[in-house]
């Protein structure tokens, strides 16, 4: 078993990695394992900030590390809040808080006009200064729902509408959404390659 460092704490997260990772013989471990708190955000982009986190928590775990940095861009504001999702509102709120922000800033906005998609970039690096990390993105699509619907998932999922399937995010089964949402495109693009660098069969 080879031990992976997953450069997050959060657990929404960590769970849905723990799922699209099974089937490759790595043992997950978090920076909390190591008593470290999540890396500061300074990049201009979800890839700079996922490769700063992946070489921050390689750097201090002394091992291969794994991050994501993702978030949500709704198109009537502009984008926001993009990489700053996890802020969006101020650093006191909770997820409910940032949804009921979120809402609040699309208030009167009307469904065509409330197209937004989630973001995921991914970084693998076998050690702080690996000259040739892996890089992988995903997207998905969907309009933000006028209140919250479902208990599941995690973050933005209550409003974030999938407009095929009429459902929220967090009205998907955990394998819905891994089929589905931005982290688990981006993983199904990088799993191959991933894979390879472990030394492990591609399935
Ligand atoms: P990060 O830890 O800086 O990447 O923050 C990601 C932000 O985007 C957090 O606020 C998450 O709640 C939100 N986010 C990312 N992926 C998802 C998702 O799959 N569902 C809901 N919210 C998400």
């Amino acid at each position: 078993m080879i031990e992976l460092v997953l450069a997050s704490n959060n657990e929404g997260k960590v769970a849905e990695f723990a799922r699209l990772l099974a089937g490759l013989a790595v043992r997950l471990r978090r920076p909390a394992d190591f008593g470290l708190s999540a890396p500061e955000e300074s990049g201009a982009s979800f890839v700079e900030n996922a490769l700063l986190k992946a070489r921050t928590a390689a750097r201090l775990t002394r091992r291969p590390a794994l991050a994501d940095d993702s978030g949500l861009l709704v198109e009537a504001l502009g984008g926001a809040p993009g990489i700053l999702s996890a802020r969006f509102g101020g650093e006191g709120l909770d997820d409910r808080g940032r949804v009921e922000c979120l809402l609040r800033a699309l208030e009167g906005v009307p469904a065509p006009n409330r197209r937004a998609r989630f973001h995921c970039a991914l970084a693998y690096v076998e050690a702080d200064e690996d000259p040739a990390p892996l890089v992988a993105t995903g997207e998905w699509h969907g309009l933000i729902a006028e209140a919250p619907r479902g208990s599941r998932g995690f973050g933005y999922d209550p409003v974030f509408l999938d407009p095929e399937l009429g459902r929220t995010a967090a009205e998907l089964s955990p394998s819905e959404k891994d089929q589905l949402s931005h982290r688990g495109r981006a993983f199904a693009r990088l799993r191959p390659e991933l894979a390879r660098r472990l030394g492990m069969p591609v399935s």
